[in-house]
């Protein structure tokens, strides 16, 4: 198995300074392969807070939660580094009860994400090569000079964590007329919205279910386009939007619509973790968290630039993995015999494969990536949302794994 050169430095931080103390993490996908990203999540599942002496780094704002010291929910992680490692995926939806860990989760992502082009004009242009490859486009007359003058059209910036607030606004995510300059100045001028300034970031939308629907549809028009147009009278103004969308929602708190629902790549279940072991490990960490947060999130600082560095290779390598015959095989006849119809579901479940084997540092999508990825990319697909929300998803989830097992002989 190909393993990026950085492997051997985690594999080192892992011996160092991760104790496995824990039996293994029981809601890992069945059948996933060993990937040194998901290695990484399984052992830091068990690492215990401690020892080292307090740093004091005098920063004032509590930094996020490490992501790597979130105890086990496998999947939601998983989930969420393989939209970071492929946006093609489409996104994330978390939908499970209050105080799952589900915004700490994703908060939490900051500190893992890679640094990417980014604009220094303020419609976005990036020079060609840069962008992901459906969302091309030309650069406006201002950029189109400065590259001919040789200036700089981008820098390179983490990745940031966008959040859409509750109250949000229709004029606030897509943009609309700066009242304050059409006020004091008596002129027009269009002003960027969230989705803008979403753009090459990630943007996260907690309790999705609540929001208006307009809201919603231009939030996921924009993130299929990569790109929406704002009219207000004569004037029109076109932003870029190509961010990672993650949502979450309680289903106790109302439903999502569908066509919404489908149009999220991938769809994690959250509870709450049901091993006393792993629970005690919550609560002990959260406390030692909340009374030294920047010594706790020190003592995570090594495995998380790790982690951060593995997914960055993980990004580069993802347009070179391709879909191996068996595993395309595999794919499409798992839609057929769950019958699903939207196309989105081979999409999504062939680039999130794609995005598991780059974790993995190979570049050929196995059958054993699509085993794991299957139940993340596929559930939800194909039916109304449920009263009975958790009963049903365990029984999709028991046939999808029996397909899985029917098709495959059950080799492993
Ligand atoms: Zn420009």
């Amino acid at each position: 198995m190909k393993r990026p050169a950085s492997a051997r430095n985690i594999a080192g931080v892992s011996e160092q300074k991760i104790m496995i103390d824990n039996p293994p993490d029981t809601d890992i996908p069945e059948g996933a392969s060993p990937s040194l990203l998901l290695q990484m999540l399984r052992e830091s599942g068990a690492q215990r807070v401690l020892t080292q002496k307090p740093v004091d780094l005098g920063i004032a704002d509590n930094p996020p939660f490490p992501f790597l010291a979130v105890v086990a929910q496998m999947e939601m992680r998983i989930a969420l580094l393989l939209a970071v490692i492929n946006p093609a995926i489409g996104g994330v939806l978390l939908i499970g009860p209050r105080g799952t860990g589900k915004t700490t989760c994703v908060r939490s992502l900051v500190d893992l994400l890679p640094a990417v082009p980014t604009s220094l004009c303020p419609e976005g242009c990036l020079p060609d090569g840069l962008v992901g490859d459906s969302h091309q486009s030309d650069l406006c007359p201002e950029c189109a000079l400065k590259a001919e003058r040789g200036e700089p059209l981008y820098t390179m910036e983490p990745i940031r964590l966008v959040e859409l607030p509750l109250n949000a606004r229709l004029e606030d995510v897509v943009g609309g007329i700066n009242e304050r300059i059409a006020v004091q100045q008596n002129r027009v001028r269009l002003e960027r919205g969230i989705l803008s300034r979403a753009d090459q970031n990630l943007l996260y939308i907690d309790e999705v279910n609540l929001l208006d629907d307009i809201i919603v549809d231009a939030i996921l028009d924009a993130a299929a386009q990569g790109h929406y147009t704002v009219r207000r009278g004569a004037m029109a103004g076109t932003y870029r939007s190509r961010f990672v969308l993650v949502g979450s929602m309680n289903p106790e708190e109302g439903r999502l619509r569908p066509q919404i629902m489908d149009r999220f790549g991938l769809r994690v279940t959250v509870r709450g973790l049901t091993d006393d072991e792993d629970r005690l490990e919550v609560y002990q960490r959260v406390r030692a968290y909340r009374a030294a947060p920047a010594r706790f999130v020190a003592e995570w600082a090594a495995a998380t630039t790790a982690a951060r560095e593995e997914i960055a290779l993980a990004r580069e390598l993802v347009p070179a993995v391709q879909l191996g015959r068996e595993a395309q095989t595999l794919g499409l006849e798992l839609i057929t015999r769950l019958k699903l119809d939207s196309h989105r579901a081979e999409y999504t479940l062939f680039e999130a494969a794609r995005a598991y084997a780059a974790a993995d540092g190979r570049d050929l999508v196995s059958v054993q990536d699509i085993r794991a990825i299957a139940p993340l990319a596929l559930r939800q697909r194909r039916s109304q949302f449920m009263d009975d929300f958790f009963a049903r998803q365990s029984e999709e989830d028991a046939e999808i794994q029996y397909e899985i097992d029917t098709i495959s002989g059950n080799a492993s």
